[in-house]
């Protein structure tokens, strides 16, 4: 994480130094093309008040220094020469003192000395400052009939006025304040992404009970929320699992023990024929509970990992419900239980396989849960939208809570537990309604019966 940081702080710092760069460009751009020559007017018009002056004066030598010393500490500095050379210097030192050649003709042709527009310094803009004589206006005028010429340009200091110093403090606070909230920013950018980092760990070593407090509006905020609402479906997830694990080996456990023992007690010699084929009849059921339980595993693992193969065909729905209703007739005269069925011919596009599962499942447990002499009513019928199928029994009922839970895997109310189920057949109807894109409904009263509700979409 402090790699980001530092990248942060980098990118900012280089962000501000080529700000600065290209605003130091455009600046010596806009002065090289237009400020120069208007300072040098400007400069221009001043030493043309002063000679203006010196000349309505009516001047001479003698008043023309101090008055120039004078303008030289208003903030200029001055340098004066006559056509026979004489020369001096007003307000501060020059620090060159060379003047070219063509200055000269400010005194011989009476010509306007445009130095400071004309000067050049390899820092471009900063010539600006350079305390040359060179960089200076010239601009000429008479005194007792000698020609003079007067060169000029303000000092450093008075280009540097308060409203600069302020204006200097003002960028210097600007920088300091930026950076140091660019630094801050980024602490208080980075520190959520440090605690969702460590949270991250923390579910990668199973706890999914780390606390990961991150109150903010921004999409960090929006992250972190997701972030715990994933924890919380990996924690619900973790605890399926395991307590999937802990019914798939208490439901193995069991009958393997009864094979165990019933096999223990025939293979010694106290048992009589009627008792072996008790023991026996006991092993066969619970093998047979056993590879029931492993088909079922098998199958709603494959559904759950969306491998399952799907198979899809047009279904005959009423045909296939007819067939499961004739495999169980046995078990159904068995119970004398009354079945009735007003079915529809109809057919749907979907997994004949796992539609008979479907049937075998619902019809089963109106066999199983029902009373004896008790009544099945099944119905399938379609609207313009919407396929049908209802499965009614006048069986034992179960409660409103249960209801909630019987599509939970494993899951069976407690009165029934004596009857061979798993548990798992509910589940794996809804996984197959799901797959189907259908729907499935439960109504039931206790010792009054159940209904469910099967609903598809008619695409057909
Ligand atoms: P099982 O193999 O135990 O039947 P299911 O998943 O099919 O497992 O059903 C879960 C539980 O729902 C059953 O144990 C039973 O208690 C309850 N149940 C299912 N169908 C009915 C029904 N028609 N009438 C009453 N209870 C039912």
């Amino acid at each position: 994480m402090r790699t980001l940081y530092r990248k942060f702080i980098i990118a900012t710092l280089s962000i501000l130094i080529i700000s600065v760069t290209i605003g130091m460009i455009v600046a010596n751009f806009i002065y090289m093309s237009s400020t120069k020559q208007k300072i040098d007017q400007q400069n221009v018009e001043i030493a043309q008040t002063i000679t203006l002056n010196l000349e309505n004066m009516h001047s001479n030598h003698s008043s023309l220094e101090p008055f120039l010393d004078s303008i030289g500490n208003l903030g200029y500095q001055i340098y004066v020469i006559n056509e026979s050379g004489q020369d001096a210097y007003f307000g501060n030192a020059f620090s060159k003192t060379e003047l070219p050649k063509e200055a000269m003709r400010v005194i011989l042709d009476k010509e306007i000395y445009h130095g400071m527009s004309h000067f050049s310094h390899k820092f471009l803009m900063m010539g600006h400052f350079s305390n040359d004589v060179k960089n200076t206006v010239g601009v000429p005028f008479t005194m007792s009939g000698e020609q003079y010429g007067l060169f000029l340009r303000p000092n450093n200091k008075l280009l540097f006025s308060d409203i600069h110093m302020i204006l200097a403090w003002f960028f210097v606070a600007v920088t300091v304040v930026s950076i140091s909230g660019v630094i801050l920013f980024a602490k208080h950018l980075i520190q959520p992404i440090t605690k969702l980092t460590e949270a991250t760990r923390e579910i990668t070593r199973e706890n999914f009970l780390y606390p990961l407090k991150i109150n903010r509006n921004d999409e960090l905020g929006q992250l972190a929320e997701s972030f715990n609402n994933m924890q919380r479906q990996l924690q619900h997830n973790d605890e399926a699992r395991k307590s999937f694990i802990n019914n798939v080996s208490h439901d193995f456990q069991s009958p393997l023990m009864n094979i165990q023992g019933y096999a223990e007690l025939l293979l010694s010699q106290s048992v009589t024929e009627t008792e072996s084929k008790e023991y026996l009849q006991i092993i066969d059921q619970e093998s047979k509970r056993l590879s029931n339980l492993t088909k079922q595993l098998l199958l709603l693992t494959s559904l759950d990992q969306k491998a399952y193969p799907m198979k899809i065909s047009e279904v005959q729905f009423d045909k296939q419900i007819k067939q499961t209703i004739r495999r169980y007739q046995w078990r159904l005269q068995e119970k004398e239980i009354e079945v009735s069925y007003n079915l529809a011919p109809i057919r749907m596009k979907a997994d004949a396989e796992l539609m008979s599962n479907v049937w075998d499942n619902l019809i089963t447990n109106a066999i199983k849960y029902n009373a004896h002499g008790g009544s099945i009513w099944i119905s399938l019928f379609k609207s313009e939208s919407v396929i049908t199928i209802m499965v009614k029994d006048s069986g034992i009922g179960m409660s409103q809570e249960a209801i909630t839970q019987i599509f939970d895997r494993f899951y069976r109310i407690d009165s029934s537990r004596k009857s061979d189920g798993t548990g798992l057949g509910l589940s794996i109807v809804k996984q197959i309604i799901d797959l189907h894109g259908g729907e499935i409904k439960v109504d039931s009263k206790v010792d009054e019966g159940t209904t469910f509700t099967l609903l598809f979409p008619n695409i057909n």
